[in-house]
């Protein structure tokens, strides 16, 4: 991989508006945004019963560690409101760091890659739209790849919005 993906979520509230705060926050603690992906409207992943989401792919660069970075996020999301009730529960938003280059980091807190890519079509069609044939490091596919494998039949719609 070459580049540092973000996967931002929402599913409450005015879910473009947090989509758009997410990215100014990241801006303002000296994040890079270098492209983004299409906003994709997707279908709650993990528990039912909760409203849709709207989720975007980010490329950044920045000077941060992983673990430097994954703070700054943890501060957005706290900063945004994200009420943590219960595992893959409705939030205000939601920041996962996908990729970084090919650093693999697997610590209490963090595990980049991401381990839900190959599983997840609202992460992986954005990734194809933006790197298709970029290989993930330790799965040794591309995305278009891991798409073409992935069995998730959640729905993942593209929209016009705009960040
Ligand atoms: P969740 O609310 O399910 O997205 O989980 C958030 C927690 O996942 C954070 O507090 C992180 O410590 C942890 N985490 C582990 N790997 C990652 C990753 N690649 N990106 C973001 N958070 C991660």
């Amino acid at each position: 991989m070459n580049g540092i993906y973000l996967l931002l979520g929402s599913n409450m509230g005015n879910r473009l508006e947090y989509l758009r705060e997410a990215e100014q926050l990241l801006i303002q603690h000296g994040i890079h945004v270098i492209d983004e992906s299409s906003i994709y409207e997707t279908e709650p992943w993990g528990k039912e019963n909760q409203d849709w989401f709207l989720n975007v792919v980010l490329q950044i660069e920045c000077s941060k560690s992983p673990e430097e970075l994954l703070t700054t996020i943890l501060s957005i999301e706290k900063s945004l409101g994200r009420i943590r009730k219960e595992k893959w529960g409705e939030r205000s938003i939601d920041i996962d760091i996908l990729y970084f280059h090919d650093e693999i980091v697997e610590t209490d807190q963090l595990t980049v890659p991401h381990p839900g890519i190959p599983d997840r079509k609202f992460t992986l069609i954005p990734l194809v739209e933006m790197c298709p044939i970029e290989i993930h490091p330790t799965l040794n596919q591309n995305q278009m790849e891991l798409l073409a494998a992935c069995k998730d039949e959640l729905d993942c719609k593209l929209t016009d919005y705009k960040l």
